[in-house]
């Protein structure tokens, strides 16, 4: 038989292996989805649009309404693009293979902040592009710049942004963002911004883009879309938008594959930037939800946790328990019936666990008793 792809052997299954649904009585602090269902008006507009029969092919890069309504949301971030430079495509993560596809070429290196979520490692592996994990800070997860600097060599063309963070929960700041886009300019390097979170933030400043400090414009590709803010991940909508010469090859690219997302999705995508009351509902139960885990899994014996500042993650500290991370997932889903996912599954991520506070108070109340009770009858 012929080979297939051989570098499909170096794409790892990220967090597959702790996701499998567990029987119904355990806990489950590790889905990365919000718990709410899509807000009715946007489903409603898009039974209208099917309704209308929106079903035939349409403009490849997203309908013109739908492109402005992105490029007016965006502006809200200090994020200033034309229509015509933005590209509507099948959920955030093909919007990041896209920009990988056309801004780096095999043998480049490009520098992660790691842990980080694990699909950027798969993706650029597909692509014969060389992840380098440079650690954070392990006290506050935020970018560690004398370990950036180390890691550049002549093969690093691009550096990817996510922040807020998953797994992390951290919120860079507009100083850090400001000296992670200089850094970037000093070594001539692509940044590509997955802000996917950008609307849930629990920091004074907010999510703050590459593109309104100084050479960021020209060299940052800011992605994001509708699953996390809006609780649509099985809409599978997302966005691309950067300098027009390198969306001219992103236009290429999705006209070479995925050629547009369903008609009748884009209305009501559209539709949900005049939903944004919906979202606001959505972020403040999450904001009740961080506080309440956070302070739950302080309590908890040999658990330190920073506050979590961003998305619906928050990452623990659990070498203070003796156990490694695995062994922690896996005893705390065996004894405590608990779910959570070993930061080891990442580069980067050894003693630590990513738990998600996407889910109800009740639940996670009950988690966090669970696993209290657990942990002190090891002591
Ligand atoms: N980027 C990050 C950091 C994520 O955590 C996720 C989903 O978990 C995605 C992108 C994928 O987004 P989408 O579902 O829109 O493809």
């Amino acid at each position: 038989m012929p080979n297939m792809n051989e570098r499909l052997a170096h794409v790892g299954s990220g967090f597959a292996k702790f996701l499998t649904p567990p029987e119904p009585d355990v806990i489950r602090f590790t889905v990365g989805q919000p718990d709410f269902d899509t807000p009715s008006s946007i489903v409603e507009a898009a039974k209208d649009a099917l309704d209308r029969g929106e079903t035939a092919y349409t403009r490849p890069q997203g309908s013109v309404e739908l492109c402005q309504a992105v490029s007016s949301h965006l502006e809200r971030y200090n994020i200033h693009r034309d229509h015509d430079d933005v590209l509507i495509t099948p959920g955030c993560k093909q919007a990041l293979f896209y920009s990988m596809i056309t801004l780096l070429n095999p043998g480049d290196e490009v520098l992660l902040l790691s842990p980080a979520w694990p699909s950027y490692d798969g993706m650029l592996r597909l692509l014969g592009v060389t992840p380098i994990h440079v650690p954070v800070l392990q006290h506050n997860y935020h970018p560690d710049f004398d370990a950036l600097a180390s890691a550049v060599t002549s093969k690093t063309t691009a550096i990817i942004l996510n922040s807020p963070n998953n797994p992390t929960g951290a919120v860079y700041t507009s100083s850090e963002i400001e000296r992670l886009t200089a850094f970037s300019v000093e070594h001539d390097l692509w940044i590509i911004d997955d802000m996917i979170y950008a609307n849930l933030t629990w920091t004074d400043e907010g999510y703050s883009s590459p593109t309104q400090f100084e050479g960021g414009a020209g060299r940052t590709v800011s992605i994001g879309g509708w699953s996390k803010g809006w609780s649509m991940t099985g809409w599978r909508l997302g966005w691309i938008t950067g300098p027009t010469r390198v969306m001219t090859n992103v236009k290429t690219v999705n006209a070479s594959s995925a050629t547009h997302v369903p008609t009748f999705l884009m209305p009501a995508a559209k539709h949900a930037f005049d939903a944004m009351d919906d979202v606001e509902r959505m972020k403040k139960e999450f904001a009740k939800r961080r506080m309440l885990i956070h302070e739950g899994f302080q309590s908890l014996p040999g658990v330190n946790v920073p506050e979590p500042e961003g998305a619906f993650y928050m990452f623990c500290d659990i070498r203070g328990t003796g156990m490694s991370d695995t062994e922690f997932a896996l005893r705390a889903m065996e004894e405590a019936r608990v779910q959570c996912i070993p930061g080891s599954l990442m580069p980067g991520g050894e003693g630590f666990i990513r738990i998600s506070y996407a889910t109800s108070e009740e639940n996670i109340n009950e988690g966090v008793r669970r696993l209290k009770q657990w942990l002190e009858e090891l002591q």
